[in-house]
């Protein structure tokens, strides 16, 4: 364990699966006191057995990010459990359905804009709330590489609430600049979780050539993520701010 964390209270959100899961334990890894959201309970308390099997503090919450009264609680449930909030990362996401623009629907566009954007603004505005009221903090963002880029895959909802995650992390960041509180936003490229190994088994794409789309030659492993989370997190990036960092093998940089 080493002390980067230590001391911090850090909410994660969507911490049931893929990048989340990976931030839980990976913060607990850097002395985080966590506590850990998810609208799936069998997979978030999962995820707080692990954390706390291994030594770490970990408080397991049920919530929808997309509601207003959820991204509450979540950030009540930090107050009881620990007294304090020092750090979040707003994670829960949903995949993009793949449909064009002419093709899209109404209902799809609310499913992802209602999580992927909606619902990181409730959890920020939350976090922001208690974190004035307590003297500053420093939250993070999942954006994607897809919050930088179009992409051109029929994924133009996903695109577009990522793109609206970047900017909302730049306002908030400089809403805030001088009160304490950080916002910064990762935009991971592909990363080995669920949806990746569902489109490597349709067998539309091998993962060599999933592989040789990045310039390093493979895919991410979502603690590479949650690494970058952890130093985003914690005050060696104090003076980080207004930021969305690709963590994408080069991706973008091409
Ligand atoms: P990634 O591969 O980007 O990490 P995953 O699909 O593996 O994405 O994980 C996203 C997590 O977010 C899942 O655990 C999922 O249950 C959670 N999630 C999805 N929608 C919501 C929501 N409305 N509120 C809270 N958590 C959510």
């Amino acid at each position: 364990m080493t002390g980067l964390l230590t001391g911090k209270t850090v909410l994660v959100t969507g911490a049931g699966s893929g990048i989340g899961r990976s931030a839980a334990e990976v913060l607990a890894g850097h002395g985080a006191d966590l506590v850990l959201a998810d609208i799936n309970g069998d997979t978030c308390h999962e995820t707080a057995e692990s954390v706390t099997a291994k030594g770490g503090n970990a408080v397991p919450v049920v919530a929808d990010v997309s509601r207003e009264d959820d991204a509450d609680a979540m950030v009540e449930a930090a107050i009881r459990a620990y007294g304090r909030l020092d750090g979040a990362f707003n994670n829960a996401g949903v995949d993009g359905a793949f449909e064009s623009v002419a093709e899209s629907t109404v209902e799809n566009w609310d499913r992802v804009t209602d999580v992927n954007l909606k619902g990181v603004w409730l959890c920020l505005r939350a976090e922001i709330r208690r974190m004035l009221a307590s003297g500053g903090g420093s939250i993070v963002n999942t954006s994607s590489t897809g919050g930088l880029v179009g992409m051109g895959l029929g994924l133009s909802a996903y695109v577009a609430a990522k793109h609206g995650v970047v900017g909302l992390t730049k306002a908030a960041a400089l809403e805030y600049a001088t009160q304490g509180i950080r916002v910064n936003a990762v935009c991971p490229g592909t990363v080995r979780t669920g949806m990746y190994h569902q489109v490597v088994a349709t067998g539309v794409v091998t993962e060599e050539q999933i592989a040789a789309m990045q310039p390093i030659n493979r895919p991410g492993d979502p603690a590479e993520i949650a690494e970058a989370v952890a130093w985003l997190l914690s005050d060696h990036a104090s003076f980080v701010t207004g930021q969305a960092w690709a963590i994408d093998g080069g991706l973008v940089a091409q």
